[in-house]
């Protein structure tokens, strides 16, 4: 694409990085706030910026947080005893949208996928072990998509925390296979939390 001038060309080829978006909705947008008082644009680069010096993980469960912990890990009215094992911070959204779930959780980060190079190591799995062996934890509720990659990182979880003997259970599948957690209705996602079902019997299916 011949652009006139190359500090738009500059602007169209970094917003043309984000996902989703091509040079043609690249240019759409750049024009956009070309007409919009430059004030826009300062709010928007501003936003953007302290977000990404600012933000932090929660220590506790590495969600993403405006201070070390999250308000759902320093909320006591929240039991720290169930943890809920979900990819990223999108399915603690869903999860808590459904006001069903009154524990805490543990964001991986992701999930195993040997297609896309992701190995366990990549994943905040040994904290997730280690809060198991402090002995504190009765419950571990595996929520990831039920993927390939989902299944995988499940298992390979509970073949570390099986010998602790704490209860594992896994969402019921009313979430039909493939669908992403983010994507399930509140009700759907919420009857699945509490029909879960224990880990053992999901793997035996
Ligand atoms: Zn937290």
């Amino acid at each position: 694409m011949e652009l006139p001038s190359k500090l738009l060309e500059n602007a169209v080829n970094e917003m043309s990085q984000l996902p989703g978006i091509g040079k043609r909705t690249a240019l759409r947008l750049v024009l956009h706030l070309l007409k919009q008082p430059v004030e826009q644009t300062e709010e928007l680069t501003t936003a953007l910026e302290n977000m990404r010096k600012d933000i932090q993980f929660c220590k506790k469960c590495h969600t993403i947080s405006d201070a070390e912990v999250c308000i759902i890990c320093s909320n006591p009215a929240r039991d720290k005893s169930i943890i809920c094992v979900v990819e990223d911070v999108r399915d603690v959204m869903a999860i808590e949208n459904t006001n069903m779930f009154k524990g805490v959780y543990h964001v991986l980060g992701g999930k195993i996928s040997p297609i896309e190079g992701v190995g366990p190591s990549q994943l905040k799995i040994t904290s997730l072990v280690e809060k198991v062996k402090e002995g504190t934890i009765s419950e571990i509720i595996f929520a990831l998509s039920s993927t390939m990659e989902g299944d995988t990182t499940n298992f390979y979880i509970y073949k570390q925390i099986k010998e602790y003997q704490i209860k594992t259970s896994t969402i019921a599948r009313g979430i039909a296979v493939g669908d992403e957690l983010e994507y399930a209705d509140e009700v759907t996602l919420g009857r699945s939390l509490l029909n879960r079902i224990p880990f053992e019997t999901s793997i035996k299916q």
